[in-house]
């Protein structure tokens, strides 16, 4: 069965309840959350997460437990050898993070490794390397995977190819941990071709291991193909273009995986609803926006 749902918030006074109701109002039967904002680290205890209701809830609407994905926040940055304290609070936050996945029962949590803001990136990769060996010294990781996120390669992001996100991973000790992450935005704009998507996967195989993949983030991109951006545009509304990002999602090899969308608002209401129904009928919903607009 298809696993596909979108972000969902997760947010005071309902917490996990919220964004499971949240992720049902979408026809979701998957979805992902960050523990607070995502872009600071001010996080309230999981003991207010509602977790047990959430939990109920989920079973009553058969959403499995591993189609839930934490992501961290991305102003996390692994990888800034230039200010200390950067590095320093990416290391703390992250392990809490781990904690916090662990303490929600969600085994994968999604990391943009970094960037390594001027220093290059044989210097980023290898501050991110230091990191992840320092987090994993610092925790007991168990079953908890750190699904590194392929990245579009804007400003001085790593992790735009798959030798980047490779070299990264020789470097870590505690390998089991480690899986990754494919955003189709991101590798459109990077320079991969995923029209012709056997190819990249094939690529992604030989390089990272296709079994270490352990979710899609389904997004249509607003640029060409290389243009290096990361904007991410409705589905069938950008570059990549619906029938192709309806391959990706029903290709057979990624059956397994959460697809999750982070798609844009339109006049702050969420996509997800209507383009999860695209999806599932796999047919192009080209009145998005109208009837979004519409309040339907
Ligand atoms: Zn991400």
């Amino acid at each position: 069965m298809l696993k596909i749902g979108s972000h969902v918030s997760l947010s005071s006074p309902h917490y996990l309840v919220g964004s499971v109701n949240e992720a049902l109002s979408y026809n979701a039967n998957s979805f992902m959350v960050y523990s607070g904002a995502p872009q600071n680290t001010r996080r309230v205890s999981t003991s207010l997460f509602r977790l047990d209701e959430a939990k109920e809830l989920m079973k009553e609407a058969n959403i499995p437990q591993e189609n839930v994905i934490l992501h961290a926040p991305y102003i996390i940055n692994l990888a800034n050898t230039v200010k200390e304290s950067t590095y320093e609070l990416a290391v703390n936050f992250l392990v809490q993070e781990i904690q916090r996945a662990q303490e929600m029962d969600i085994k994968v949590m999604v990391l943009h490794p970094g960037s390594h803001v001027g220093a290059g990136v044989q210097l980023g990769t290898q501050q991110i390397i230091k990191g992840l060996n320092e987090v994993m010294s610092q925790v007991d990781m168990k079953d908890t995977i750190i699904a590194l996120e392929t990245m579009a390669g804007k400003g001085t992001e790593i992790g735009r190819s798959f030798e980047e996100l490779k070299a990264i991973y020789d470097g870590v000790i505690q390998k089991e941990n480690i899986g990754y992450c494919l955003d189709t935005c991101h590798i459109h704009d990077a320079g991969y071709d995923v029209s012709d998507f056997d190819a990249v996967l094939d690529q992604f195989d030989l390089l990272l291991g296709l079994s270490n993949l352990k979710v899609v983030h389904v997004n249509d991109s607003k640029n060409l193909l290389g243009a290096g951006k990361d904007r991410h545009a409705n589905i069938g509304y950008g570059e990549i273009g619906f029938d192709n990002l309806i391959k990706i999602i029903y290709h057979p090899r990624l059956a397994h995986l959460p697809k999750i969308l982070e798609t844009p608002y339109i006049d702050k209401k969420a996509p997800y609803k209507l383009e999860i129904n695209s999806i599932i009928k796999r047919e192009f919903e080209d009145k998005l926006i109208e009837r979004i607009q519409a309040d339907e």
